[in-house]
């Protein structure tokens, strides 16, 4: 496995076109991090800090996640690390942050978590942004918010943030040397708000995990529903593919950090809608970066819009075709 490793940590994923598409990786937790480089991963495009708060069998105070941050940050170098901010509660529920009201969500995955927890807990907000600014004093640090549903979230979010730098300033602390903010993609009212939010981030990653139970109302929980509806269906790769021309012309960085990205003919599908950039989970980044490699995103993307014009009956199906001819 090692050996398999080796072999693609090196290899640079640019289409045969020459487009680089950056291939990142998602992590969590401390032993994620060797990963990096033993993949070869570009960065972490999405670090889930929940899962710090997840093992512990209580609240992790400032010192534990700032370190834990820290850590990450040096073990990275010069690589982006994408850090989201906390995404508890719903079906993510800790039993040291009940909810006040006791009631438990009936629809968790849609319920009181994430940001939407976040904002009203603003002191649990507060210490992860101190946490966070301290770790990446002197370097980059990259912010993204999850379950952002209107624009007005990230500004209130980012507010929290900045008079974390303004009081540590105060404090004569070294500072991060640039803090980029960025979003989720994972609330399908967002996409109707990109003109409106695409100006005020630095990236966005789509989070077609959550999405895509949102968009199909089906539960990505519920094994009966798991086969029913695919990755590849022309209505998520119409919706992708207007969130992409949202974005043209804009400085902002657009990616995606779902699970589907690191399956083979789901990031054919991406490509082809015109992602460039993808978070996968790690044993999929060699596999992908080699894949990046045989495609022409020219011809991928001409096919995409002749199949999303004209859906055929079965897209998978279409695409696979399409993979073969070429020996994909
Ligand atoms: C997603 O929703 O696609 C995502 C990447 O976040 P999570 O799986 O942690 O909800
Ligand atoms: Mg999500």
């Amino acid at each position: 496995k090692q050996a398999t490793y080796a072999a693609m940590r090196d290899v640079e994923p640019f289409t045969r076109d020459g487009t680089r598409i950056e291939v990142m990786m998602n992590a969590g937790l401390r032993d994620d991090i060797p990963m990096l480089s033993l993949t070869g991963a570009d960065g972490i495009g999405l670090f889930r800090t929940e899962f710090q708060f997840l093992v512990s069998a209580a609240l992790p105070q400032r010192d534990r996640q700032t370190r834990l941050y820290r850590d990450v940050l040096d073990a990275a170098g010069d690589k982006p690390v994408i850090f989201r901010t906390v995404d508890i509660g719903g079906d993510k529920s800790l039993p040291y942050l009940r909810s006040e009201s006791s009631r438990e969500d009936e629809n968790p995955a849609m319920g009181w978590r994430a940001l939407r927890l976040a904002l009203e807990r603003e002191g649990l907000l507060k210490v992860q942004a101190r946490s966070l600014i301290e770790a990446a004093a002197g370097r980059c640090l990259n912010v993204m918010f999850p379950m952002v549903s209107e624009p007005w979230e990230f500004e209130a979010a980012r507010a929290v943030f900045e008079s974390q730098v303004a009081f540590l300033r105060q404090c004569r602390k070294t500072l991060p040397e640039a803090i980029r903010y960025g979003v989720m993609l994972e609330v399908p009212s967002l996409a109707e708000m990109l003109d409106v939010l695409v100006p005020r981030v630095s990236f966005i990653s789509v989070g077609t995990n959550d999405l895509t139970q949102f968009l199909f109302a089906a539960d990505r929980a519920n094994p009966k529903l798991a086969e029913r509806y695919d990755w590849v269906s022309p209505a998520i790769l119409r919706f992708l593919r207007r969130v992409v021309a949202g974005t043209i012309g804009h400085p902002v960085q657009l990616g995606v950090c779902g699970e589907m990205g690191g399956r083979r003919l789901e990031a054919l599908a991406l490509l082809g809608v015109g992602i460039k950039r993808l978070s996968i989970t790690p044993a999929a980044v060699g596999p992908i970066k080699e894949l990046v490699r045989k495609v022409d995103m020219n011809e991928i993307g001409e096919a995409m819009t002749g199949w999303l014009a004209n859906p055929p009956p079965d897209m998978r199906h279409a695409l696979q075709k399409w993979a073969e001819e070429r020996e994909i």
